[in-house]
């Protein structure tokens, strides 16, 4: 459609960042686009809306970025998930592992309830072991996950699969 080839103009390739071998899909000339980056914020909004959110979950760094407006638009909170230290607060936390080694990610405790529905939010889809470990903490949370949604996803690592599994029939939307 129209937006995905809108949203893909403004997606930049980069070789061998952050190492040698891995194409990195660089969004910051769609940031950049008042035009491209409005369209992929209602867009997802739109989402938020039809999942029945009451919360965007956005996951450190881009994810905060692209989640924040979302969350204004839709008129509902945002809530970031952190990675490990970075919280004041009484936090959750949840590590997975990476290819080498293993990381970990948080979020404030007191910043959900049974009440929520949370959408959660990133830039990209790799692996989907980030996104997996942050369904992990909302749900721990006490909250409920109405769905995730990214920009991008890149088809080759699997993260679809995986992550649907986790979502257990929430959506996941890759636009
Ligand atoms: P995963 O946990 O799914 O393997 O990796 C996803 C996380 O890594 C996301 O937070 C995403 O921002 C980041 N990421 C991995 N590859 C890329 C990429 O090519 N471009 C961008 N912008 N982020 C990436």
């Amino acid at each position: 459609t129209d937006i995905t080839t809108l949203l893909l103009s403004r997606i930049r390739d980069v070789e061998d960042y952050p190492e040698q071998g891995v194409m990195f899909k660089d969004i910051t000339p769609l940031l950049a686009d008042p035009v491209a980056f409005t369209a992929l914020t209602e867009t997802l909004a739109e989402i938020a809306r039809r999942t029945g959110a009451t919360k965007i979950v956005g996951l450190e760094a881009r994810g905060f970025i692209l989640g924040a407006p979302v969350a204004v638009s839709a008129g509902i909170g945002f809530i970031p998930v952190r990675k490990a230290g970075k919280l004041p607060g009484a936090t959750l936390s949840q590590s997975y592992d990476l290819e080498y080694g293993s990381a970990e990610i948080e979020v404030h405790a007191e910043d959900l309830s049974a009440q929520d529905r949370v959408l959660i939010v990133d830039d990209v889809l790799a692996t989907g072991g980030t996104a997996e470990a942050a369904i992990q903490l909302v749900r721990r949370a006490g909250a409920e996950v109405a769905g995730a949604a990214v920009l991008m996803e890149l088809g080759f690592l699997a993260g679809r699969p995986r992550l649907e599994a986790a979502l257990d029939g929430a959506p996941l939307e890759a636009l």
